[in-house]
């Protein structure tokens, strides 16, 4: 058994009704996955493909992360953030 880590931004939070259940409530998050480059059609619907194989009806855990600066500890929602930050508060000095 391998559990894959896979990394993304959350981009929307709802309210569902469970089927069949009129008064039954849950919540649905929807994640984009972060991806290296980007990819073209034909290779998005491959790995749409082989990502509903392996994860759809999956149990799994989300977990939001920090990215903290080293230098003064401030966190950052994304790796942007923390690049922006180090080149604004930690330019360095040297000639
Ligand atoms: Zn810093």
């Amino acid at each position: 058994m391998s559990s894959k880590r896979l990394r993304g931004v959350v981009r929307e939070i709802g309210l569902e009704r469970e089927e069949g259940r009129f008064h039954s409530f849950r919540i649905r998050v929807g994640v984009v996955l972060k991806m290296e480059g980007a990819m073209n059609y034909e290779e998005g619907e491959r790995l749409v493909k082989r990502l509903r194989r392996e994860l759809l009806g999956r149990e799994v855990e989300l977990e939001a992360l920090i990215y903290r600066c080293p230098l003064c500890g401030r966190g950052f929602n994304s790796e942007m953030g923390l690049k922006v930050h180090m080149k604004r508060s930690h330019k360095e000095t040297n000639p």
